[in-house]
């Protein structure tokens, strides 16, 4: 034998047969089965978009990381069964039922049948549950937790469905969906009030920030908004609660509500939406909003150590570059520094423009608005006359133009108003925290969660099945 094998065979003799070591082997680690999850979905967040807040925050404040970065542990390829791109419909399917389907399929496989999702497979255990997002809770995203249609467009359908399933927390926007037609904000067509039947279940119903701020016992449903809820840049606090005060309320209220422990799902639902709309400072505000949301449950997880927190992003959005070519040539940096002025969405900026030119056609009030608001002081003569020429006459070209001159300041470049297929982060910590390591397909995700919590989502596929029906596929996405 080889002397270095040899020794190492000795050392290994030694290693199995050393009554200290096997006894270290025996004592109880760490249960690797968390008894409750807090899992993140962060919608539209890619790769780039991680190290664009960071280095906003490195170059604003003193830290150095952002509070999810120790917790990488792999990534997810995000396909979808009929394209490479998809959507948040059927990435949302794949992580909240351990299936891939089509793009636009709300927890339905490529047939339209019912998928288990793990928020029903927890609840189905006696297991607490909650949903807290940003945006409508009908939306894509959440309804893959909570609804089974075969369009995400169904959102009435899929609000009425939530209602029957009713998790013991619900917060977000989306309250028309909850209400019909004759109460203000309602548009369901169908007269059902589903707040008026959550109350008959015994849940505490709020609309507004006092509702929030009296609440303190699940079951609860917070709606605070008839659509998505504010990005967090135009957020007033005095109506809308912030993701990481939502966060905390929902972990405050599942937590000790079953033996069994809670099942939690938190979306950062907005940063896809202002990826979609190009608009860096929504989206980065809204990325900081989330971090703090996660700090919360680090904190929470600090105390009661059973919590695993995971976090994932159901695709990218926007193709973000950081560093582009400027006037032909590339350029080897960028500044986050931009974005400190950078006071309001697109969602308040654009409307404020059009008012601006509306009481004043020259065009000075408007550009006083961009100065004032978004730090576009020092527009170039052609910049300005473009703005203004596109004020007056050709509204929709004012968007990319504002998109134009804040990336040719920051020297970053989106390529898409859509997704895109880069895989995305996975971040981890707590019991089963090494169960997410390596890159995978999404659907993996779902199936890891369901185990480390002994949820059998395939029995219990097997049961909706026999009281659900076959869904058709919605017109298209
Ligand atoms: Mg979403
Ligand atoms: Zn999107």
């Amino acid at each position: 034998m080889h002397p270095t094998v040899a020794a190492l065979a000795a050392l290994l003799v030694i290693s199995v047969a050393a009554p200290d070591a096997s006894a270290q082997r025996r004592t109880p680690r760490p249960s690797a089965q968390p008894t409750n999850v807090v899992y993140f979905i962060t919608d539209g967040f890619g790769p780039a978009s991680v190290t664009f807040a960071r280095e906003y925050m490195q170059a604003t404040t003193g830290r150095r990381n952002l509070a999810f970065d120790p917790y990488l542990v792999g990534a997810l390829q995000t396909w979808a069964t009929d394209s490479r791109v998809t959507d948040s419909a059927a990435g949302g399917t794949a992580l909240a039922t351990g299936h891939k389907t089509y793009n636009g399929a709300i927890a339905v496989d490529t047939a339209g049948r019912a998928l288990a999702t793990l928020l029903e497979a927890a609840q189905d255990r006696g297991m607490a549950t909650g949903v807290v997002v940003t945006s409508r809770i009908t939306h894509a995203t959440p309804a893959c937790f909570t609804a089974h249609v075969g369009s995400r467009a169904e959102e009435d359908e899929i609000a009425r469905q939530q209602m029957r399933l009713a998790p013991d927390v619900m917060m977000g926007g989306g309250l028309r969906h909850f209400l019909p037609a004759d109460v203000a904000p309602g548009r369901r067509r169908d007269g059902l009030n589903l707040l008026d039947s959550l109350r008959a279940k015994g849940f505490t119903v709020a609309t507004d920030r006092a509702g929030f701020d009296r609440a303190t016992r699940a079951p609860f449903v917070g709606l605070f908004a008839a659509d998505h809820m504010a990005y967090d840049v135009d957020r007033d606090a005095a109506r809308e609660p912030s993701l990481e005060e939502m966060t905390e309320k929902a972990l405050a209220m599942l937590q000790g509500r079953s033996p069994r422990g809670f099942f939690l799902m938190v979306e950062a639902s907005r940063i896809d939406h202002a990826a979609h709309g190009n608009d860096a400072a929504a989206h980065l505000f809204d990325i900081l909003a989330y971090e703090r949301a996660f700090q919360a449950a680090l904190d929470f997880q600090r105390t009661h150590p059973g919590t695993l927190v995971v976090a994932t992003s159901d695709h990218e959005t926007g193709g973000l570059t950081l560093g582009r070519n400027l006037d032909g040539v590339g350029r080897y940096y960028w500044h986050p520094e931009v974005f400190r002025s950078e006071q309001a969405s697109y969602d308040v900026l654009l409307p404020a423009l059009r008012t601006a030119i509306q009481t004043d056609t020259t065009g000075a009030a408007a550009l006083a608005v961009l100065a004032n608001r978004m730090g576009l002081y020092n527009l170039s003569e052609a910049e300005r006359a473009d703005l203004v020429a596109a004020l007056r006459r050709q509204p929709g070209r004012v968007q990319g133009l504002v998109t134009e001159a804040i990336a040719r300041r920051a020297t970053i470049q989106w390529t898409t108003g859509g997704h895109t297929a880069v895989d995305v982060n996975v971040y981890a910590a707590g019991p089963g925290a090494d169960r997410f390591r390596g890159n995978r397909p999404n659907d993996a995700m779902g199936r890891t969660v369901a185990q480390l919590l002994g949820l059998d989502l395939d029995a219990l596929t097997t049961r909706l099945r026999r009281t659900t029906p076959v869904y058709p596929r919605g017109a298209g996405e």
